[in-house]
């Protein structure tokens, strides 16, 4: 599935098996899930894609083909939104390839998933935990990936505020439970649904995004800029507000006293691979489950859509 211009339905294409280079992998896409961030390239809020593109970041699927030492054919891999970074700039030489300033981004600016066969260099993939069907490792790769950098980042702070329950904050409220912290789930004032999950998968709390609960860290999932202000007002002092989505409506001015008392508020950008293999070690021990929507490859637009009015609950993925 191919996005010619944004603002524009994908449409299906044939196109020939893309050519494979040195250190890369050619993989049979199995399972690619959908991120909010695939939407924000479709709709035009993320500048400057790869056109036309095959959006999609968050694949599972089989080596057919290894160019590279690290994998060999038959191999179940991951390929994340982290495609290729340059090694040499001064945020890849200090442990901070996540915001090198030449990354190239599979689904954005390289070729993604939305498709069957996929290339990826071999340095970034993961290879996909024991136990998980494509399926289900699919929303790791991004939901799961990024969703950790930033729970990273909210050090020891026990009592964590979601704000938006989608793929990542399913995933990450699993986490958070085994790790002995509370999470609190904050969804649309209305969406029970979202509110009844969040609890199913072991939110102490779940309610409206405007409730007043106090928290030592909150993790904004959802792209609205006035959540950034709601989650400062819950926030005791020292606390921290991670925007973890890569676009954001604007956020509204807020009194200084908000962030006073030391308060935090940062962004999450990217993944490095070490988030990945953190991430994919702390799985050894831990079994998440996700609520999924399977969709075939073709209704891609259709799966986009349900995720932009809010309809879905869980996590959409595209079985080839
Ligand atoms: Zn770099
Ligand atoms: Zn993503």
């Amino acid at each position: 599935m191919v996005l010619e211009r944004q603002r524009e339905p994908l449409r299906p294409q044939d196109r020939p098996v893309p050519p494979v280079g040195e250190g890369q992998l050619l993989v049979q896409v199995d399972a690619c899930a959908v991120c909010r961030t695939d939407l924000h390239v479709v709709d035009g809020e993320l500048p400057d894609p790869r056109l036309p593109l095959v959006p999609g970041h968050q694949i599972a699927g089989t080596v057919v083909e290894s160019h590279s030492p690290s994998f060999s054919a038959g191999e179940r891999v991951g390929v994340p939104w982290l495609g290729w970074t340059c090694g040499r700039c001064r945020y890849c030489t200090t442990g901070r390839e996540n915001l090198c300033d030449h990354a190239r981004f599979t689904g954005y600016t390289l070729d993604g998933g939305y498709a069957e066969r996929a290339v990826a260099d071999a340095r970034f993939c993961f290879r996909l935990p024991g136990g998980y069907s494509f399926e289900e490792a699919a929303p790791l790769l991004c939901a799961g990936l990024i969703g950790y950098r930033a729970y990273r980042m909210c050090a020891a702070a026990r009592r964590l505020g979601f704000y938006g329950f989608g793929s990542a904050a399913q995933i990450l409220t699993q986490v958070a439970r085994a790790d002995g912290r509370e999470v609190h789930a904050f969804t649309r004032p209305d969406d029970a649904a979202a509110q009844e999950l969040a609890r199913a998968q072991g939110a102490v709390w779940a309610g409206g995004s405007g409730e007043r609960v106090p928290l030592d860290a909150a993790i904004v999932f959802a792209p609205a800029g006035p959540l950034v202000v709601e989650a400062l007002r819950n926030l005791e002092k020292g606390g921290l507000v991670v925007c973890a989505g890569i676009h954001m409506s604007d956020v509204p001015s807020f009194p200084y006293e908000l962030l006073w008392g030391e308060r935090v508020v940062r962004s999450v950008a990217n993944l490095t691979r070490e988030d990945g293999t953190s991430f994919f070690a702390r799985l050894a021990s831990l079994r998440v489950e996700t609520r999924r929507r399977a969709y075939p490859l073709e209704d891609a637009n259709q799966a986009l859509a349900d995720l932009r009015s809010g309809a879905l609950v869980g996590t959409a993925v595209l079985r080839v």
